[in-house]
Parts: C-alpha cells; sequence; structure tokens
C-alpha cells in the first residue's frame, strides 16, 4: 500500500481563498476589513521571514495587515504599551506578537496582556481555558491546521485513536484538546512515556510533534494510519555541506504503510499561517457581532 499525500500546500491556499471570500462579505455587509498586527521585536533573521510572510498573505486575503517593529534592546514597557494601543484600535481584530522575544521581555506577561478576543495565537489563558471546556474560542494555529490536515482525509474524527507525540503548549497539549472536541480517544505521548512504538501502534491517527527527525519508523504505524507530521528538523544532507528539512516521521518507510500522510516540507507548514488569516476573520466577524448586539 502506497499511502495518499496530503497536500497542505494545496489545502493551504483553498483556505486562504475561502477566507477572501468571507473577508469580501464581511466588507459588503458590514463595510468592515478585518485587520491583523503583528509585533516583532529584534531582528531575528527566521522572525523577520515569518512576519514578512505573514504580512503579505494577510494583504492576499484582502485584509489590512500592520507591522510594529521595536529593536531588541525595546523593554516590556513599550511591548505593553503597543499591546494596549491596539487592544483598543477598532481596525485591529487579531494581534500576534511574534515569538521568541528578547529576554528581557516577560514572554507570558506580554500574551496574557492580549485582548483574548483578539488573540488569533490562541495562546492567551483565556482561551486555552476555553478550550479545555468547550466553548467557542480561537485555537492555535499549527494545531488547528493538524485537525483540518486529518479532516480533508476522514471528515469525522469521532471514535477514532489518536495518539500525540509531544505535549508543549503550543502544539502538543492544544492538538489534543482540539482532538477531544472531535471525539477522538485521546493517548498524550512525551518524552517519558514507556515504549513509544507500542502506544503508536494503537493510533488511527498519530501527530507527531516531538521534534526529534525521523523518529517515528514504519513498523510503529497501524497499517492504513493517518499521519500528521508537525515536526521541522534541519538535518545534514546527502551533498556535503548541505542540509534538508526532514519531520518526525521517517517518510519513506511510513509511505508504505499508512493510509495518508503529511511532507515535510509543504504539510503543517503552510497551515500555520492560513489559519492565522482563518483566526482573524472569525475575531472579526465576533467582535463585530458583539457590537451589533
Ligand atoms: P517542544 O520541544 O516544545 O516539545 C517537544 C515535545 O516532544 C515535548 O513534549 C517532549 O516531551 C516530546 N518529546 C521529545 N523527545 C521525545 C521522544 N524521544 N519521545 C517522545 N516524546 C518526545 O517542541 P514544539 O511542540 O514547539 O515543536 C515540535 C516540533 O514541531 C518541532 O520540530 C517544531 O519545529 C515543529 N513545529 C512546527 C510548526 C509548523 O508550523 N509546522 C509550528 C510549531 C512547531 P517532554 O515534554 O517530556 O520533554
Amino acid at each position: 500500500m502506497t499511502a495518499e499525500i496530503i497536500d497542505g500546500k494545496a489545502i493551504a491556499q483553498a483556505l486562504r481563498h475561502e477566507v477572501a471570500r468571507r473577508v469580501q462579505a464581511l466588507q459588503a455587509a458590514r463595510g468592515v476589513t478585518p485587520g491583523l498586527a503583528v509585533v516583532l521585536v529584534g531582528e531575528d533573521p527566521a522572525s523577520e521571514v515569518y512576519v514578512r510572510n505573514k504580512g503579505a498573505q494577510t494583504r492576499e486575503a484582502g485584509m489590512a495587515s500592520f507591522e510594529h517593529k521595536l529593536p531588541a534592546t525595546a523593554t516590556q514597557a513599550e511591548v505593553l504599551a503597543i499591546v494596549a494601543r491596539l487592544n483598543t484600535d477598532a481596525n485591529v481584530h487579531g494581534i500576534l506578537v511574534q515569538l521568541p522575544l528578547p529576554p528581557q521581555i516577560d514572554a507570558a506577561a506580554v500574551l496574557r496582556a492580549i485582548d483574548p478576543d483578539k488573540d488569533v495565537d490562541g495562546f492567551h489563558p483565556i482561551n486555552v481555558g476555553r478550550l479545555v471546556i468547550g466553548e467557542p474560542c480561537l485555537t492555535p494555529c499549527t494545531p488547528t491546521g493538524c485537525v483540518l490536515l486529518a479532516k480533508t482525509v476522514t471528515p469525522k474524527l469521532a471514535g477514532l485513536e489518536a495518539v500525540v507525540i509531544g505535549r508543549s503548549t503550543i502544539v502538543g497539549k492544544p492538538v489534543a484538546q482540539l482532538l477531544l472536541r472531535e471525539d477522538c480517544t485521546v493517548t498524550i505521548a512525551h518524552s517519558r512515556t514507556r515504549d513509544l512504538p507500542a502506544v503508536v501502534r494503537r493510533a488511527d491517527l498519530i501527530i507527531a510533534a516531538a521534534g526529534r527527525p525521523l523518529m517515528v519508523r514504519g513498523n510503529w504505524i497501524k497499517p492504513g494510519a493517518i499521519v500528521i507530521d508537525v515536526g521541522i528538523n534541519r538535518v545534514a544532507a546527502d551533498v556535503a555541506g548541505k542540509t534538508r528539512l526532514v519531520g518526525d516521521v521517517a517518510y519513506d518507510e511510513a509511505l508504505q504503510v499508512a493510509g495518508a500522510i503529511t511532507p515535510v516540507p509543504g504539510g503543517v507548514g503552510p497551515m500555520t499561517i492560513a489559519c492565522l488569516l482563518k483566526n482573524t476573520v472569525d475575531a472579526a466577524e465576533r467582535i463585530r457581532q458583539s457590537l451589533a448586539n
């Protein structure tokens, strides 16, 4: 058997088109243009690339993009002042503070300062709590993308045995909560899990988010399982001095066993920004609705 390859690039593009349609509808019906503000502190090259991509895709979807750049020497008070201003800015419906922040800034305090209704990263404790108790909320982008990708294979995930490898706050825990919301039977595995291959073999749906290159072998995978590989790991390539990206799953082996699998790159990665745009239009619709009530 050769697994279906889940084309994250194409699915993300379709999601961005759907977002663009919703943006047009909101503009036509209410005269509102959803706006996303991104705050970048310092000159981390990877963060600068992310922020540029986010800005370009935000504008492509017809939304307003606001970028606030501060030097690496910025103080916590300066960052909090920008967040406070964005919280009350009626043109801004989503706020994202690009992580990591320089060491003098308390990232948790900054994330807590964001209005939960504009928290398009879904990291505010209020949104984490809402997710756990099953209330509507903004949910973290990469985990949301994982669930959307799995649903392109099987629209109803209810009853599936899901194993999430990794328990971080940004991927493992929220994806487990989202799968619980889809009525999966969820196991969260981590570095202290005993006999990980045996745990993974139970899964109809595997979400691999450990950050360990090629850790999940083909013989860990139940035939026909859906494999969502979140890992992005840079490893040495066959050509001397070159590197390449691989996931947490031994892709070539898994391809022979799984029912469907996401590639790396081109799987989960492209979904993250698409889900950020979706969250921004969701936030704009909700804010608009609560103002109308
Ligand atoms: P973290 O390092 O924060 O968490 C990794 C988790 O994996 C931890 O819970 C850890 O367990 C667990 N883990 C580590 N080693 C093992 C092991 N040998 N067996 C079982 N569990 C293990 O990583 P993130 O959650 O931030 O990211 C995970 C991966 O996803 C990374 O490769 C990252 O680059 C990628 N990523 C991709 C994104 C995308 O857009 N596609 C977005 C975000 C992340 P413990 O808690 O016990 O230490």
